[in-house]
Order: C-alpha cells, then sequence, then structure tokens
C-alpha cells in the first residue's frame, strides 16, 4: 500500500510535468467525476496530503485520488506505451507534452477546494509528516492527538495507522517506527509515555523523509518483511502476526528487543 512517501514522490514526480499546463483532454470512467469539467483548466499544485493524491485546478476545482492497495499514477510522454492495460486505467489527463494516467485507485473524487475544509477525509486528516511546514508544532499535535481518549485502548500499532492522529504512516512505517524506537507493537497508547510517543512521531517523521527521498524500495528495513530473519539489533529471530480484525495488515517486530513499555536506550 503505497504509503505517505510513495505519495509524496508521485506528487513531486508530476509535479514539473503538469502544474502551469492547461487540461487538453481528461476522460474518467462512467460513474466517475465529471472530469470534462476540468478541461480547459489549468493545474495550479500537485500535492500529497498524508496518503491522498491532491491535484488543484485554477477554476476552483480540486482532485482527489488514493491508491488503497494497488493505485498508481504514472505519467507518459504523448503516444508512449504505458505500463498497465487501458482497462486498468481510471483516470486520463493530457497536458502539453504529457498524460498523466491514474490506474487502479479506488477514490477519485472532483470537488471545489473551497470544500476541502469540511471533505470528510481531508478536514480530519491528522498533522502531515511530510508537510514542508513539518515542526514542534505539528509534532505535539500529533502527539496529542495520539493521546485523545479514543485512542488509549488502541495498541499503539492500530493508532500509528490512525490517519486521522497522523497523515501519512502505511504498514512499512509503521512496523518500521516501532523496531526503531524499541517499543512492543502491542501495547496500548495508555500505557506509553509522553516521551515514547513523542520518539516515535519524530522517527516516523524521520523515516518517512528519508524515504521520500529516495528511489521506491532503496529504504533498509530492520524488521517489515523480515519473518524469522534475525533481527539486525539483537539476533533475535523477527515475529509476525495478523492480530486485529480492525487491521488486517501484518505486524512485525523483535520479541526481544520491542518491550513494553519501550526498553531504555
Ligand atoms: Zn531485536
Amino acid at each position: 500500500m503505497p504509503e505517505g512517501d510513495t505519495i509524496h514522490r508521485t506528487a513531486a514526480g508530476l509535479a514539473p510535468h503538469l502544474v502551469g499546463r492547461q487540461i487538453i483532454a481528461a476522460r474518467g470512467r462512467p460513474g466517475g467525476p465529471q472530469v470534462r469539467r476540468i478541461v480547459g483548466a489549468t493545474i495550479d499544485a500537485v500535492e500529497a496530503a498524508g496518503k491522498n493524491l491532491l491535484i488543484r485546478f485554477d477554476n476552483g476545482l480540486e482532485l482527489r485520488t488514493h491508491m488503497r492497495m494497488n493505485g498508481s499514477w504514472h505519467r507518459y510522454r504523448p503516444g508512449e506505451r504505458w505500463r498497465r492495460p487501458e482497462s486498468r486505467a481510471r483516470l486520463v489527463l493530457e497536458v502539453p507534452g504529457a498524460v498523466a494516467v491514474c490506474f487502479d485507485a479506488p477514490v477519485i473524487e472532483l470537488f471545489e477546494t473551497r470544500a476541502e475544509a469540511i471533505h470528510p477525509t481531508l478536514a480530519g486528516l491528522g498533522p502531515d509528516l511530510l508537510a514542508a511546514d513539518w515542526g514542534s508544532e505539528r509534532a505535539a499535535e500529533a502527539r496529542r492527538r495520539l493521546r485523545s481518549a479514543a485512542r488509549a485502548e488502541l495498541t499503539i500499532s492500530a493508532a500509528l495507522l490512525d490517519q486521522r492522529a497522523i497523515a501519512g504512516i502505511g504498514n512499512i512505517w509503521r512496523n518500521e517506527t516501532l523496531w526503531h524506537e524499541r517499543v512492543d507493537p502491542w501495547a496500548a497508547v495508555r500505557d506509553l509515555d509522553d516521551a515514547t510517543l513523542d520518539r516515535l512521531v519524530a522517527t516516523a517523521h524521520r523515516l518517512l523523509r528519508a524515504s521520500a527521498d529516495l528511489a521506491p524500495g532503496q529504504a533498509r528495513v530492520g524488521a517489515y518483511r523480515r519473518t524469522g530473519r534475525p533481527c539486525p539489533r539483537c539476533g533475535t529471530p523477527i515475529r509476525s502476526a495478523v492480530r486485529s480484525a480492525a487491521i488486517s495488515r501484518t505486524t512485525y517486530w523483535c520479541p526481544s528487543c520491542q518491550r513494553r513499555p519501550a526498553a531504555p536506550r
């Protein structure tokens, strides 16, 4: 599943080819958004917001796509052969010199930019770990949201995936953040002190930031998808499990150096 770092990289890759250019043609699926409303509009911005990719137009409209498990944006030159079948294209945007194709994304919405503040997903997002203005205030807000009463009983591994607490983390970086900070993924949020939550937020920011600047798949991992292989820190075999029906994603952890509460370093 694309995480914030992937979406950030996608936005950075598309922006130079789209921003400032006018939409010559736009094609969607029957039943999808009325994309002909953006034909003739100029693209003002291509941005990541957590795991959402936002494209803003100069006519007051905004396009949101969310990749979920399999979606992706590709950019081609006009006439270039696509790397996925056309039948999987959900949205095609043509500008002078480039064609942007969104494949397999289950969420494609077109709405008025001024409605962003009341958008059911965007308005509730927690601080974005990859926002250009990330800093101590955003980090404190992330911790405050993790601390909310509604999240006290959640495991920390579930809370880190909650985009309303912090935006941008998916399965790789929640596992890696907990491994780096030696925190037991099954610990409840209420059992972790503020200093530990602050360390988790800071490390999640650092790992996503570093990964966003690398080519896809280049980031080193300690626990993610390393079941049975030795922990790079202590040599104990990494374990994995799916324990929560609410979070069907696999958790990977070192049972030796990720203890509850966090072991002192
Ligand atoms: Zn270990």
